[in-house]
């Protein structure tokens, strides 16, 4: 197969050298309210904890105001999280518009935005014991809305086997029992996760997606807000810490730890749950 010559305009390198802008004007998103999550954080008491088995997901839920934290226990391990709105499972975690909005990579202070037409935060990170890892020499970071989930699909396509661990069937399995559903029922409602601890890039010379062993240690965590009544989903990825291959059941997996907490009293009184979008609709449809 031959590949068609492309010419090289003239003016190749005065058009790549425009300035990049940064897409939207983010500094017109509400700021993070450092002391206000500070005092929810404060005397914030633990009232349930969920374990999520190797190569498993669980559900979770979380009230409005309330915290809830991923933790790594036992050895270093990836997980894939999925958030609905816990009173309707068509409002649910928008990662394309996370990554528009933060970056590719989230930490404290970031926002986990829902789906249109809500788009409203469903989640505030509040604290992230990762948050020195920055971006290495690599290109790479900690917790992505770049990719999406591994799933039995893909795997069949590359692999030509039936694998039914990916995170892509956990996560539907822990909804279809959360639901007292078929999987057939629920699936269309799991979606494009933040992953968790997992460290990953694109290559810097053919720009494709990359992981690389997440430097996660027991006892780290990511903490968030919920800004909403949340339905949350972990799956703990068949790729353990993701440093070698995933898919599979060849790689160590460890469990992963969803721990919910309640603040203290009166520590919420100046809050209130994130609304709507405030679009007015209609799509400039002429009636
Ligand atoms: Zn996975």
């Amino acid at each position: 197969m031959s590949i068609q010559k492309i010419e090289v305009p003239a003016d190749a390198e005065q058009r790549r050298a425009a300035t990049p802008l940064v897409c939207y004007q983010v500094d017109q998103l509400p700021a993070y309210d450092e002391s206000f999550y500070s005092r929810v954080r404060d005397g914030m008491v633990k009232v349930d904890e969920v374990r999520v088995g190797p190569r498993d997901a669980a559900t979770f839920t979380v009230p409005a105001g309330h915290v809830f934290r991923i933790v790594s226990v036992e050895g270093p391990q990836v997980g894939d999280l999925n958030l609905w709105n816990a009173h309707d499972l068509n409002e649910r975690f928008f990662s394309g518009k996370t990554r528009q909005l933060h970056a590719s990579h989230v930490t404290t202070g970031d926002r986990l935005w829902s789906n249109l037409p809500n788009l409203r935060p469903m989640a505030t990170i509040t604290h992230d014991t990762l948050g020195w890892y920055g971006w290495d020499a690599d290109g790479a970071g900690v917790h992505d809305v770049i990719g999406t989930r591994c799933d039995p699909y893909t795997n069949h396509m590359l692999k030509g086997v039936d694998y039914h661990y990916c995170c892509h069937s956990n996560l539907t399995r822990a909804l279809a029992g959360n639901q007292g559903k078929a999987t057939d029922e629920v699936e269309q409602y799991v979606h494009d996760v933040l992953n968790v601890f997992m460290c990953t890039g694109f290559t810097l010379d053919t720009h494709q997606y990359f992981m690389k062993a997440s430097p996660v240690r027991p006892g780290d965590f990511i903490e968030f807000f919920a800004e909403i009544d949340l339905l949350g989903a972990l799956s703990a990825c068949p790729g353990g810490d993701c440093g070698s291959s995933h898919s599979d059941d060849v790689t160590v997996c460890y469990p992963l730890l969803v721990e919910i907490y309640k603040p203290l009293d009166g520590s919420l009184d100046v809050w209130e749950a994130a609304e709507l979008s405030g679009y007015g609709g209609g799509h400039g449809m002429v009636a």
